[in-house]
């Protein structure tokens, strides 16, 4: 046994109304609370033993063995962050000995160094198991077939839903991302259910399918598992009409494991479960860095206790959510997450207000008409910022035109409390993603404008 109790094999489903692991995600608060806080105790007990810099700041904490530990101490805890991974790289911070790497994934970093991680082979074993809870609320049995459009290589999302897939016991086509043709005649011949790939590349499927005259009736697909960069309730709904598709979000990230760290059940797609029994999860106020309450949004923060290669106490993420204790129609007691609803650092500060991109794309995805094309520049040419939201719209809706784009910035204006100025732009000009995650932000500090129209 690698994992402790409640992991269970990874050979296949147990049962209980499509869960993949029912003991584990049904198991009631306090049954968790206990789990968590022996695996707790056993991560401090082991940082302590391996030595280094998680092992320094606990002990600079006043903690020296993990059997002092309770669940409650959590937030006492010191945090690390991306910065800690960075200045260890490569493998500064491995809790085992370097032989014992089976593999390595990590995502692009900013300054050249990629975001490095180290899995061992049960720490394989528990990401396949985490993607298979994921592909399982998601709707996918041991019969799917898995049109695989995450990218295959360094970045966790190919791989982790790959092995995901195949825990699960279905059948995955690593079709990995781009190629569209390709895809498109995959999707017609082989006839998946379940296709797995980010928001942006899915729209940009989807709109591929039409103009081929793929309509979603000849599809066979039944639910979209999309992540990797976030997405809002607008367009779920714009998914959902692209695509036959209900639409799940997965979220993950490397350093905590990869994709499966949380997603929604199809039951309710009203939030992601987190896999809590692995990673434990707090929302810390980013200016005092105390836990938030439910519901309030703070930076999302992961313990992994059950990592080998890599386990890391209260990881800070950057991105932002809230956290919702309360029970879920799909009969899972694990917590539920927000969507991510923006990123501490990604945050845009325009004349003195916090701006998240994402915030953006809710209030353009409301208003009918308005494609999921978008690019929010903020031209810092001068001292006074400004706001430019540039999106598509159909045609119907371009004819209304100036009309439109007013009622838009008004109700930028309610959401965001910032006057921006929206410009409204043909279909195809703002460019498209094949791979990898959409652009929806630029820092136009001089030169050429971003897209051709701005002024
Ligand atoms: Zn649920």
């Amino acid at each position: 046994m690698v994992h402790g109790g409640g992991l269970g094999s990874s050979g296949g489903r147990k049962g209980w109304g499509g869960v993949f692991d029912p003991v584990a995600e049904g198991m009631s608060v306090d049954e968790r609370a206990a789990v968590q806080q022996r695996r707790l105790r056993e991560l401090v007990g082991r940082l302590l033993a391996v030595g280094g810099v998680q092992a320094e700041r606990l002990r600079a904490a006043g903690v020296e063995a993990g059997a002092a530990v309770t669940l409650a101490d959590l937030a006492e805890l010191p945090t690390t962050s991306k910065l800690d991974l960075w200045d260890h790289y490569p493998f500064g911070m491995l809790a085992v000995p370097r032989e014992h790497v089976v593999a390595v994934h990590g995502s692009s970093g900013t300054g050249g160094r990629p975001t490095l991680v180290a899995y061992t082979r049960g720490d394989l074993e528990l990401w396949a198991a985490m993607c298979a809870r994921a592909l399982a609320a998601a709707g996918t049995t041991p019969g799917s077939i898995v049109h695989n459009a995450y990218g295959y290589g360094l970045f966790t999302g190919g791989l982790g839903i790959h092995q995901g897939a195949i825990a699960l016991g279905a059948t995955v086509v690593p079709v990995s991302g781009g190629f569209t043709q390709r895809q498109l005649t995959l999707l017609r011949d082989l006839r998946p259910d379940i296709l797995t790939c980010t928001p942006s590349y899915a729209v940009y499927l989807g709109e591929a399918l039409r103009a081929a005259g793929m309509d979603r009736d000849g599809i066979s697909l039944r639910a979209g598992v999309f992540g990797a960069e976030p997405w809002t309730d607008g367009l779920r709904a714009q998914l959902e009409e692209l695509l036959p598709v209900k639409a799940v979000d997965i979220y993950g990230l490397s350093e905590v494991i990869g994709p499966g760290v949380a997603c929604e059940c199809i039951e309710a797609q009203s939030g992601l479960h987190v896999n809590e029994d692995h990673f434990l999860v707090e929302t810390l106020d980013i200016d005092t860095g105390r836990p938030t309450a439910p519901g309030v949004p703070g930076e999302l923060t992961f313990t992994t206790p059950t990592k080998q290669a890599l386990p890391l106490l209260r990881y800070r993420t950057g991105d932002v959510a809230s956290l919702d204790p309360g029970p879920c129609a799909c009969g899972r007691t694990l917590v539920r997450m927000s969507k991510v609803t923006g990123r501490v650092d990604d945050m845009l500060v325009v004349r003195g207000v916090n701006v998240y991109p994402s915030e953006v794309e809710a209030v353009l995805l409301a208003h009918p008409g308005v494609a999921p094309h978008y690019l929010v520049v903020v031209d810092r040419r001068t001292p006074a910022t400004r706001l430019l939201v540039v999106c598509e719209v159909d045609g119907e809706t371009r004819t209304a035109g100036a009309q439109t784009a007013d009622a838009l910035a008004d109700a930028l204006l309610q959401r965001l409390g910032l006057h921006a100025e929206v410009v409204i732009v043909p279909p195809g000009t703002v460019p498209r993603t094949e791979v990898g995650k959409a652009r929806r932000r630029v820092d136009w500090t001089g030169g050429e404008p971003p897209l051709a129209g701005l002024s």
